[in-house]
């Protein structure tokens, strides 16, 4: 029996049979391409929030006192029940999400990395450590490690309702969390299957990771419930009022927000390969990427091929939710409102709309956008200043890189972006340059592949780090001690020292440290 069908108990009617913090009051999930309804799924009030987090608590103390290696071997039986059930999972996705079965599947496989690496380098970036003592301790000896927080809350987007949440789960299970998982309204389905994964993989810590399922509210019970932390993925506005209700508790805070990423196309460019990585970048997922390329700034070189190389390429993709269609529908519907005046405001200040648009014809059937590339978008634009989040693309001839990376910049985003050049040093000194957590050079979205990259923003999309040794000390509080080896006749930290003591304290300094100019 798949894991779907053992669940229905919690996705059909009868929800409140298996939750175990229990709420009469419900919701559904449907699916975006037939509007079907999914399941139906508990609204998790603030009590219900607060018993699974003690419920968590409890769990976190065995969960932490496992060590790395029975956390890894546990993680693992996590990876390869996932690995042995990839379709399943990913059936759910298309259907809840609305994303393609392969897209669902690439989704999935990333995650599942993650959880590898996640699992298998959490010892050494995280365990306990000597350090140098220095010059004014050197008769102690000194230690560091990274203690797990507790119970970390992770709130949820629907865009990638698998890869993005296990960025924060997987780690900070890794680093001796217990977590509680608060998925998007729009795929509470999906975050109660791995829930319900993680429970048949690994039932002697079953309740080391939990879900609770509702909307906004849910997710502020969860910001409320005494956490050790919140790793929040989500838009910056909604990011903005997390940390106001954490500011209430002093909750420390993850933000993992929107983009408006660039792409860099130079002189030297392969042009094809980067209007194939442009199109990918902006439009797979139907463009609901936080990462995905939103504006691509092309030199005059090679503006003109770029164009029609985009062009050719944009018109064999197909929106639907058959076996063929390049994407799906929108997964949250009033997105499209979002989209449509991003299009209908470039146009009015005088942009081309080369394919797609805002007629009736770019919005095939309800729920889907037809891929949209504009040009010469001004800069002041919706199009330009605001996530679109939509399967759209604006494309701006400059003069020269350098110009494209002042606009690229000139943005109070800052999650990621790309360059595509035929010089490694040019690219690599374009790329340090870049106003981003996260670019890639001759793709786009490779960062999110490597496990030991870390992934985050800067400006409004957001701060912290998941992913690589800084996503696993992001779910940790460093930790230091020291222990005296032996004692010495003078003991500058003491009443008893005798009164020249800081005398010749300040002539060791000196000659330590006087010398340097
Ligand atoms: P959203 O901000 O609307 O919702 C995110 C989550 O926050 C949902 O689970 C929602 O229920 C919850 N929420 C809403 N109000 C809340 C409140 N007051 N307190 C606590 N929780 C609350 O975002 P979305 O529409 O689900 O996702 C799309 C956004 O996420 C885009 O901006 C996208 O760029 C961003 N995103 C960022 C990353 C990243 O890693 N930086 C990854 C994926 C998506």
């Amino acid at each position: 029996m798949s894991l779907a069908e053992e669940m229905d108990t919690v996705t059909g009617e009868s929800a409140g049979s298996v939750d175990r913090h229990a709420t009469s009051r419900t919701f559904e999930s449907t699916d975006p391409a037939t509007g079907a309804v999914v399941g139906v799924f508990p609204l998790h009030d603030a009590d219900a929030v607060g018993s699974t987090v003690e419920q968590a608590r409890e769990a976190a103390a065995s969960w932490a006192a496992l060590g790395f290696d029975g956390r890894r071997q546990r993680l693992d039986a996590y990876r390869g029940y996932l690995a042995r059930r990839l379709h399943e999972l990913a059936d759910l996705v298309h259907r809840e999400n609305g994303k393609p079965h392969a897209d669902a599947i690439l989704e999935i496989s990333l995650a599942i990395d993650h959880l590898a690496w996640a699992s298998h380098h959490a010892r050494k970036a995280l365990g306990p450590r000597r350090v140098r003592v220095g010059l004014l301790a050197a008769n102690h000896a000194a230690y560091l490690e990274y203690q797990p927080l507790g119970v970390v809350g992770v709130i949820g987007p629907w865009n990638y309702p698998v890869f993005t949440p296990m960025g924060s789960i997987a780690y900070a299970l890794a680093a001796g969390n217990a977590v509680v998982f608060k998925p998007s309204e729009y795929t509470p389905a999906i975050g109660a299957w791995l829930a319900a994964a993680w429970r048949a993989a690994v039932p002697d810590a079953a309740d080391a990771f939990q879900v609770v399922t509702g909307f906004g509210d849910t997710g502020a019970a969860l910001c409320r419930a005494g956490v050790g932390k919140i790793a929040f993925t989500g838009s910056a506005p909604t990011g903005r009022k997390v940390m106001a209700t954490c500011a209430e508790t002093l909750t420390p805070v993850l933000m993992e927000l929107g983009g408006k990423d660039a792409m860099i196309v130079d002189d030297d460019a392969d042009v094809v390969a980067a209007a194939d990585a442009a199109v990918w970048g902006a439009m797979s997922n139907g463009g609901q990427t936080c990462i995905g390329v939103e504006r691509v700034y092309a030199t005059a070189a090679v503006y003109d091929r770029f164009v029609a190389e985009v062009t050719a390429q944009v018109r064999s993709l197909r929106p639907g939710s058959d076996d063929e269609a390049t994407y799906g529908p929108m997964t949250m519907p009033s997105q499209i409102d979002v989209v449509r005046r991003h299009v209908q405001d470039a146009a009015s200040a005088g942009a081309r709309v080369i394919t797609g648009g805002t007629d009736h014809d770019a919005f095939p059937g309800e729920g889907y956008v037809a891929p949209t590339v504009l040009l010469d978008v001004p800069e002041e634009s919706a199009a330009i200043r605001e996530e679109t989040f939509g399967p759209t693309l604006t494309i701006t001839r400059v003069r020269d890189a350098e110009e494209a990376l002042r606009l690229a910049n000139d943005t109070s985003y800052g999650l990621a972006g790309s360059i595509f050049s035929g010089s490694k040093a040019r690219a690599l000194d374009l790329a340090r340059r870049m106003r981003s957590g996260m670019t890639s050079i001759n793709s786009v979205l490779t960062f999110a592949s490597v496990p030991a990259l870390p992934f985050g923003g800067v400006g409004d999309s957001g701060f912290g780090r998941i992913h690589g040794e800084d996503g696993l000390k992001e779910f940790t509080r460093a930790k230091a001690i020291t222990r005296q080896r032996f004692a010495l006749p003078t003991n500058v930290m003491s009443f008893h020292r005798p009164a020249n003591t800081a005398d010749q304290l300040a002539r060791v300094i000196g000659m330590v440290h006087g010398r340097h100019r």
